[in-house]
């Protein structure tokens, strides 16, 4: 265990609460070890980390003032995790820090592979650390379309981590640690710029350009620090405001709304238009989607799909884009891979779509080509 500050309340209150069959000992600096004995399962286990954890967390007094402390619990289990002292040390250890990853105050179990994809983790957040410097990430672009003319009216840049050995990496498997790290800030800092250059680049090469959209993430959103970055980004290449869109989850968007939305609404005033993405998989209010100024909402591929062929998921999607019109939200469906798909989305009014029916991301000389041709197309008609 470690975490409290307070050290020597921390080991009474953990003494106290200890049972005829359990022993506890000081460890290491912050750090004590409870052993249990006559555990007959695993409820058994699990529903003690739960009371310890509970007896921790009530606050300890301190003269008159409450103190809050949290301990992060690792549990190994004997013989199952190892059958002696030292076996079982380390690899409550490697399941306390899988706890400390969870937050203040949780508890984990060791499970096998668990010290393997730590270092694996380890290794991925050191190279992580060296990529931006390395110039190994790079977006891809992928078009949105619009529904009833099928022209490209817009693009999501997508991160892809040009990793030197592994090759191209899926942001699934680096964005959570970039997020995990603060490293998302700066990435998503150099990403805004290089999107605001790539835009600068193409209009000065005669393609005419669209707006592209950048994933928001929640931590670039803490300290309004964004608004900054947005603002230096467009001006260093006097692009357009309209030429740049911001996506932001649903889920961030939950997690400080009141925030959000003043950020959302001072983005517009800068000309940036907001899309409330992954639409249908947070809990948003109606009430608090009414007073959003965001301009668009992305439904889901979840909902997607399995158009046309789910009841329910042909219920959300008429739902959202019944709510979208009524608030006055265009709306852009993800993740369309087929014809049918289309058809219905088309035949429900959607403005817009992405989806490997039109694009998967490109690169950007492959994105430019696609502009370039429909450049040509409508010069022609
Ligand atoms: P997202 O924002 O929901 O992006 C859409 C994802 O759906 C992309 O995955 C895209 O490649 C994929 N997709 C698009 N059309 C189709 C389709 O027809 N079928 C299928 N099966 N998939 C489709 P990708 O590029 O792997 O990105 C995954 C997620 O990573 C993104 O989800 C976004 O949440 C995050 N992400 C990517 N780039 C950034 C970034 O620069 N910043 C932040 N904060 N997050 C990013
Ligand atoms: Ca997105
Ligand atoms: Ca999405």
């Amino acid at each position: 265990m470690s975490g409290p500050t307070n050290r020597g309340r921390s080991a009474a209150r953990l003494r106290s609460s200890l049972r005829g069959a359990e022993t506890l000992g000081h460890v290491g600096d912050d750090e004590f070890a409870v052993v249990s004995e006559h555990m007959p399962n695993m409820q058994a286990v699990t529903e003690r980390a739960e009371q310890l954890r509970q007896a921790l967390k009530a606050p300890l007094l301190l003269g008159t003032k409450e103190i809050h402390v949290s301990a992060s619990m690792g549990i190994a289990r004997y013989p199952a995790d190892g059958d002696d002292v030292s076996a079982l040390f380390s690899r409550a250890d490697i399941a306390m820090h899988e706890a400390k990853k969870k937050g203040a105050g949780q508890w984990a179990l060791y499970e096998r592979g668990l010290y393997a994809r730590q270092r694996q983790m380890f290794e991925m957040e050191g190279g992580l650390r060296k990529a931006l410097d390395a110039t190994e990430f790079v977006p891809y672009y992928q078009p949105k379309v619009d529904v009833a003319t099928g022209r490209i009216v817009g693009a999501e840049a997508l991160l892809r981590w040009k990793h030197p050995e592994q090759g191209l990496v899926a942001p699934a498997e680096f964005i959570p640690i970039l997020e995990d790290t603060g490293l998302i800030v700066p990435v998503g800092t150099w990403l805004l710029n290089t999107v605001c250059a790539q835009q600068a680049h193409w209009r000065k090469d005669g393609i005419s350009i669209v707006p592209v959209a950048v994933n928001c993430a929640v931590a670039q959103l803490q300290n309004d620090g964004v608004l900054g970055v947005v603002q230096d980004a467009l001006a260093a290449h006097a692009l357009d405001p309209r030429m740049l869109e911001l996506e932001i989850t649903e889920s961030v968007l939950m997690q400080a709304p009141e925030r959000v939305a003043a950020l959302i609404a001072q983005l517009r005033v800068m000309g940036v238009d907001t899309a409330i993405d992954d639409f249908g998989t947070g809990y948003s209010s109606l009430a608090y989607l009414k007073r959003l100024p965001a301009s668009a909402l992305k439904i889901d591929r979840a909902f997607i799909k399995d158009l046309p062929n789910d009841a329910e998921d042909i219920a959300i999607t008429k739902a959202v884009l019944l709510l979208a019109r009524e608030l006055g939200l265009r709306v852009v469906a993800e993740g369309v891979e087929t014809a049918e798909q289309l058809e219905f989305l088309r035949s429900h009014g959607c403005d817009a779509y992405q989806g490997y029916f039109c694009s998967r991301p490109v690169p950007a000389d492959e994105f430019a080509s696609l502009l370039r041709k429909q450049d040509r197309l409508i010069s022609m008609s």
